[in-house]
């Protein structure tokens, strides 16, 4: 005995069960948390009670009690599964690991690791919606190292490095509409990638980070909605369809798509598709390309004394009325085909004709370039250029501050 070197790793269901806690301190309520968080009920010994575990025992009153004076014998261990002390007192922590013994009931003395029964692993967990998974570091009582290795591990899980997938066969499949950022790797979220590692089947579009995505095992089928040998993307009505057969089959899907989910990306009509069904939906967040890219050109869309407010609109659509000073940045997405008209508008309402204008042509990614212009120039500017999809358009007075 002692060290628990020989430990095994045991997984306990402490749902409805007692734990009883010896001790009032931080310590204890560290610990008693995460006894609630799975569940337990939970029995603390102790003549004073620290703020942390206080609050605990207000927000539990149902499943805690609070028996408010020293330890008193083994009796007070009475129908408890598992017992914590941490009493501050080396002696009476002795005896409740004796009384724990002697009843043989599992005990963790959390300042003395080497003499406990049980100990606590440094832990980490990850949520999917096939479930969770947690994952547990013991290395001998040495907290440091554990804590190291499991925030290691933590990382690794929570950025997608480890897989997740399950190999049982789900009763219901799940769809999740992850937010790609606009098309560099380090944009995508680490919820993204945490459910990247557990889909079956990822359906992307053209604008989505595309790394990552050739980065998935060879079991992971990926459908491509962005492009077709005919060049045609795939219409939207078919892209729901496929998210609902893929989901239905039982399959875990992962709808990867360039910026945000519900930035003029259709992610509003995609999740209805599948809610439809009884298809549940998880919906992840991206980074936009409409603030992003100007970013990426060194642009604010606001900034202290130049502009307060912006506006993003769809080239596709007509422009809707808007403050016609150059103080209020426009951005445009999918705004280059139409891009002369735009800006013929925008002067007919009002915009100065030498208001400032930006195009960012595949931000993020390797070749991106900036035209600059006026609303009075920028079309014939983009033509010589032969500027392309994707692009953003700014704008707004902010275009003066990417030059610096
Ligand atoms: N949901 C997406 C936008 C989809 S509409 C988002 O939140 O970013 C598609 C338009 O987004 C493109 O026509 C272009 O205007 C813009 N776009 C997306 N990625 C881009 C990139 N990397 N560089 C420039 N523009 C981009």
């Amino acid at each position: 005995m002692g060290h628990l070197s020989g430990a095994l790793p045991v997984v306990l269901d402490l749902g409805g069960r007692l734990v009883v806690a010896l001790g009032g301190g931080p310590v204890t309520g560290e610990r008693v948390r995460s006894f609630l968080d799975q569940g337990a009920l939970v029995r603390v010994v102790s003549p004073w009670v620290c703020e942390e575990v206080s609050e605990l025992l207000e927000a539990h009153p149902d499943r805690t009690t609070w028996v408010r004076r020293d330890w008193a014998g083994p009796a007070d261990l009475d129908g408890a599964w598992l017992v914590h002390t941490a009493t501050g007192d080396l002696e009476v922590d002795a005896q409740v690991r004796a009384a724990a013994d002697a009843l043989r009931v599992w005990c963790v003395d959390a300042t003395d690791i080497g003499a406990s029964t049980a100990s606590l692993p440094a832990a980490t967990r990850v949520t999917t919606p096939d479930g969770a998974v947690t994952v547990a570091v013991h290395a001998e009582g040495d907290d440091d190292r554990s804590a190291r290795v499991r925030d290691s591990i933590d990382l690794a899980l929570h950025t997608g490095t480890l897989d997740l997938r399950t190999a049982r066969r789900r009763e219901h499949g799940w769809v999740a509409l992850v937010g790609g950022g606009p098309g560099s790797d380090g944009l995508l979220t680490n919820r993204g990638h945490e459910l990247l590692a557990t889909a079956d089947v990822v359906v992307v579009d053209r604008l989505a980070p595309r790394t990552v995505v050739s980065r998935l095992p060879e079991s992971v089928r990926v459908i491509d909605v962005g492009k077709t040998p005919g060049h045609h993307p795939v219409p939207q009505h078919r892209i729901n369809e496929i998210l609902v057969e893929e989901a239905s089959r039982g399959h875990g899907v992962v709808r990867l798509k360039g910026g945000d989910p519900y930035v003029l990306g259709r992610g509003g009509e995609e999740r209805l598709a599948c809610e439809a069904h009884g298809i549940p939906v998880e919906v992840v967040p991206g980074v936009t390309s409409a603030v992003a890219v100007p970013a990426a050109a060194g642009i604010p869309l606001t900034h202290r004394g130049v502009a307060k407010a912006f506006t993003v609109v769809s080239g596709h659509e007509q422009i809707p009325a808007l403050p016609p000073g150059s103080d209020h940045t426009l951005v445009l997405l999918m705004g280059v085909s139409t891009l002369r008209d735009s800006a013929r508008r925008l002067v007919a309402a009002g915009r100065r004709a030498d208001c400032p204008v930006a195009i960012i042509e595949r931000g993020f990614l390797p070749d991106q370039r900036v035209t600059f212009g006026t609303l009075a120039d920028i079309a014939d500017t983009a033509l010589f250029r032969r500027v392309e999809s994707p692009a953003v358009v700014v704008v707004g007075d902010v275009v003066d501050l990417a030059k610096g």
